[in-house]
């Protein structure tokens, strides 16, 4: 009998994090949970409610009022409420609008702590893949398996190109990249959890390497770890 592990996948916008994640939650039969797809839910509910993103007071009502909350599956969904945020034909979580605005209202102290005690609940059991930022640094500091994956940001921009265009998005390639270096200075130099290596974090650098082969690497890391917690 296996034990169920906490694996923590970080790194900058579109490395592949989620992807990756994904196929090794299913692969392990563990949970995924995307942290981005919180501080998106919130970032869509705040602009919904039209209030100053940079008013936390103002942000941290608008989380008070609602209840984010994830249901299992493939696709995994968020729900803000009632309402479904990532599958529905807009996707509007995803949005650009959302994106260009998640960093701000990820970079308050208040929304952080109260997204990262959601987060730690929901990794309580183990069995559990969650990525985005801070996990191996500052949600899960105490994860078994702890990655920080990173690609060349012209290779990031292409993938989400690629990506986009699947969606009917239109944006030039340099504008994405350009919209992708400055999400990673805003997450990169935040004062509270900002994007960051932990020290015991393996750096897997995904620029030429497949999605199964990220995937296979990460599974070998923790079947390596299963065995010290067995
Ligand atoms: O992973 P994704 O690109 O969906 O994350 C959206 C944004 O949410 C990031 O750019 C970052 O500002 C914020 N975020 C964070 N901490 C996390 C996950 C995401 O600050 N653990």
């Amino acid at each position: 009998m296996t034990v169920g592990l906490q694996i923590a996948i970080d790194g900058p916008a579109s490395a592949g994090k989620s992807t990756v994640a994904k196929l090794v939650a299913k692969q392990l039969h563990y949970t995924y949970c995307d942290t981005g797809a919180m501080y998106r839910a919130l970032t869509l509910a705040a602009m919904q409610a039209k209030v100053d993103l940079h008013d936390e007071a103002a942000v941290l009502a608008i989380l008070a009022k609602i209840t984010i909350s994830f249901k299992p599956g493939e696709p995994q969904q968020v729900f803000v409420n009632t309402q479904e945020v990532t599958q529905e034909v807009t996707q509007a979580i995803r949005q650009p609008d959302v994106t260009n605005n998640v960093s701000t209202i990820a970079a308050l102290a208040g929304v952080r702590r109260q997204l990262v005690q959601h987060q730690q609940m929901i990794a309580k059991a183990g069995a559990i893949v969650m990525d985005g930022r801070d996990i191996g640094t500052a949600v899960l500091p105490q994860a078994a398996v702890k990655i920080f994956l990173v690609a060349s940001v012209a290779e990031r921009a292409q993938r989400r190109y690629a990506e986009n265009i699947g969606k009917g998005i239109n944006t030039p390639l340099a504008v994405l990249q350009e919209e992708i270096e400055v999400r990673d200075k805003k997450d990169s130099t935040r004062a509270i959890s900002p994007l960051t290596q932990a020290k015991d974090a393996v750096l897997v650098d995904t620029t030429a390497l497949s999605i199964e082969q990220v995937v296979a690497r990460i599974i070998a890391i923790t079947v390596e770890k299963q065995k010290d917690h067995k």
